[in-house]
């Protein structure tokens, strides 16, 4: 977890989410619920766990299923997804997901 320097909060931590909600954390849009979707990434290595915010478009363009994504089977989504991961202020991400 690296820190940014946001123009409304200052430093911040950062939020890592798909390039679709960075564009409307940074446009000031509101979100949609059911575009916000969450991603969990299996390592059986425990290096790259964790969960990701993505949106319908990508998971359809991967092909995500089950909002899961096998780290060691299916590397090659997860290259695809981490490529669009935007970082954006924790605040202005939690801002835009509760307006
Ligand atoms: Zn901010």
């Amino acid at each position: 977890m690296g820190k940014i320097i946001c123009e409304k909060h200052g430093e911040n931590t950062i939020a890592f989410i798909s390039k679709y909600h960075a564009d409307n954390v940074f446009n000031n849009k509101k979100h949609i619920p059911s575009e916000i979707i969450n991603i969990h990434v299996i390592d059986k290595q425990n290096a790259f766990n964790g969960n990701y915010i993505i949106d319908p478009i990508l998971i359809k363009d991967i092909g995500i299923r089950d909002f899961k994504i096998n780290f060691q089977t299916e590397f090659g989504k997860y290259e695809k997804m981490f490529d669009t991961l935007t970082p954006v202020c924790s605040k202005c991400w939690r801002s835009y997901k509760t307006t």
